[in-house]
């Protein structure tokens, strides 16, 4: 606190309190430190059984003539295990960003590559839907970042463009504005209400948790999303009108 605050020296009693109350504060950040730390290691042990379970109900799926109850119970305990398995990979990378541990493998990429890569991946999905998925790539930007991060926000953005969305498209855009590449991924879905808008971002937040829940969400993609724009020092943004759609910008500098 001494260090924090500019206080007067020279008093005992002040400068006991001072003292007290440092170290108190260092408690609080150890205590922080320490369950941040907790949950980097549970998640990390929890994969390995994790990935074991769905790994012996899928090869006791394969097995010839079980009988139907049996097979039935066994997809139970394989998709809770997929289930579970994707939120422990969630919350280890929030937690390792929490601790610094999670480090970015940074190299050139080509922008319009990445985008035609995910947008492919994900026609399938949309198609399922009779969603149309267009993208529009007004010019290739670089831009120097982690290629398996910056996939996997465009996947989560596109992800939710599209479960959010009874009907309609979904573009993905790209372009270069001055210093900056923005995509853009915009959709014609349900639209967030405007009191939610402040806190999409944070973790477990869902706006409808039903529907999430149902969809297979666990209100941590977001989070993950703000963390990669922030770790390469860019900026996400949302516009949303209800029952119109929803706009996410991604700001991330140019190289
Ligand atoms: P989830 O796993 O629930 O999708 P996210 O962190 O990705 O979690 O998103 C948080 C919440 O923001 C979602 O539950 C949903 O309510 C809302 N949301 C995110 N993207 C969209 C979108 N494109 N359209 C409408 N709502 C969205």
């Amino acid at each position: 606190l001494s260090r924090r605050l500019d206080l007067p020296h020279g008093n005992d009693e002040v400068g006991h309190l001072v003292a007290t109350l440092d170290e108190m504060l260092d408690r609080l950040d150890r205590a922080f430190q320490r369950q941040r730390q907790f949950t980097a290691d549970a998640s990390h042990e929890l994969r390995t059984p994790l990935a074991v379970i769905r790994s012996e109900a899928e090869a006791a799926l394969k097995r010839p003539h079980s009988p139907e109850e049996y097979r039935q119970a066994l997809k139970v305990i394989r998709d809770q295990a997929i289930w579970m398995g994707n939120l422990v990979a969630k919350l280890l990378i929030l937690a390792r960003s929490d601790e610094q541990q999670e480090k970015l493998e940074r190299e050139i990429l080509n922008l319009a590559d990445l985008v035609e890569g995910v947008t492919a991946e994900f026609q399938g999905m949309a198609e399922a839907k009779g969603l149309e998925l267009v993208k529009v790539i007004k010019e290739n930007v670089n831009i120097y970042g982690d290629q398996t991060r910056l996939t996997q926000l465009l996947a989560n953005l596109l992800d939710n463009a599209i479960k959010y969305t009874p009907a309609g498209k979904v573009v993905v855009s790209l372009e270069r504005l001055g210093k900056w590449a923005l995509l853009v991924i915009k959709d014609t879905g349900v639209g967030i209400p405007p009191e939610h808008l402040p806190h999409i971002f944070e973790r477990f937040y869902r706006v409808n948790k039903a529907r999430s829940r149902a969809e297979g969400g666990f209100g941590l993609g977001l989070s993950i999303c703000e963390w990669i724009v922030r770790a390469h020092n860019g900026k996400i943004e949302v516009e949303s009108s209800v029952g119109q759609g929803t706009a996410f910008k991604v700001w991330l500098p140019a190289s």
